[in-house]
């Protein structure tokens, strides 16, 4: 018979400083302290008294010689509870310091996505930058002459019409000398919002510089629809309009050269819708087609 309930050597040491062993050697060591208390208890009883109890313990010799192997026991039990302790807070610190490397890692990665959503942001903004208008915000020459080709490459392959319009605004040097450069820079601003409102998304409209904008029509059926649409913008651009206390009524000329009758690239679009512009400048008539210059 055992005053002790299970054989110390039996919680084998943890080697593996897996949490979970050490936690469960210590919870059996306590345990077995525990079973070994009560039985000391009623080995101390006869020892005292002489007297038995329920415990299975017989003599007085009997009973000091086992009280001796609790004793044994109780210190190897404790020895080992140290040494258990000891894994637990080697375990502990181990956890401790993955904790603090996963807390670093995870600042390292929300910084390096901030700096990259930053600089893809910055990235970006510099692109649109490069591509627009800063006065006007619409599209400038280099992302117009990137739509034209893109709407020839269409037009093409899909046998569709195209027209490029070339737009100036009349007499505008006057305005600037007259109201001074601030009016000047809100007329080509309502200029720019007025021509937007004519284009269709798929459709541009760019400044060119200066006072010029050039607008581009794509999936164009029929050319009398074009310079109907142009007629419609001088009369909306000459409505009046009022900055810094001046009311000022613009005009402006239209050139038009259609793709593919008045030019089959970008540059002699470009050049013909520029030569019509001018042709438009001094006649009556401010929508010129192109072909209609060369008809004297
Ligand atoms: P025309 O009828 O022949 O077109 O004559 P115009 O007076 O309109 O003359 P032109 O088109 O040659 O002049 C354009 C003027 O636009 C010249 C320049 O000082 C002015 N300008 C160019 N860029 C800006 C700008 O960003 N803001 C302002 N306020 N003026 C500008
Ligand atoms: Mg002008």
């Amino acid at each position: 018979m055992r005053l002790w309930p299970m054989d110390v050597s039996e919680i084998s040491p943890a080697k593996s400083n897996s949490l979970g062993r050490v936690l469960s050697r210590s919870r059996k060591i306590k345990e077995a302290i525990k079973q070994a208390a009560v039985r000391l208890t009623s080995a101390t009883a006869v020892l005292k008294h002489g007297k038995r109890t329920n415990s299975p313990v017989h003599t007085v010799e009997e009973t000091i010689a086992q009280y001796e192997d609790v004793e044994n026991e109780m210190a190897r039990a404790a020895d080992d509870l140290s040494q258990a302790n000891t894994a637990l807070a080697v375990e502990v610190a181990e956890r401790v310091d993955i904790e603090s490397e996963l807390a670093d890692v995870k600042t390292d990665l929300a910084e390096t996505r901030d700096k990259l959503s930053e600089s893809q942001t910055k990235e970006y903004e510099a692109r649109q930058r490069a591509l627009h208008d800063t006065l006007t915000g619409l599209p400038n020459r280099a992302l117009f002459d990137q739509g034209l080709d893109h709407g020839l490459i269409q037009a093409r392959r899909h046998g569709w019409g195209l027209a490029v319009l070339f737009i100036d605004i009349d007499d505008f040097k006057s305005i600037n000398d007259s109201y001074g450069h601030g009016v000047g820079d809100d007329v080509l601003l309502t200029v720019a919002n007025r021509l937007r409102s004519f284009v269709r998304a798929e459709d541009m409209v760019s400044r060119w510089g200066g006072d010029e904008y050039v607008c581009l029509l794509l999936e164009v059926r029929q050319e009398a629809e074009v310079t109907r649409l142009a007629e419609k913008m001088i009369g909306r651009i000459a409505e009046a309009f009022e900055s810094s206390g001046t009311v000022l009524s613009i005009g402006c000329s239209i050139g038009i050269a259609v793709y593919p009758a008045d030019g089959e690239t970008a540059d002699i679009l470009l050049k013909n819708a520029d030569t019509a512009m001018y042709r438009a400048k001094g006649a009556e008539r401010k929508v010129v087609l192109f072909r209609d210059t060369k008809q004297g």
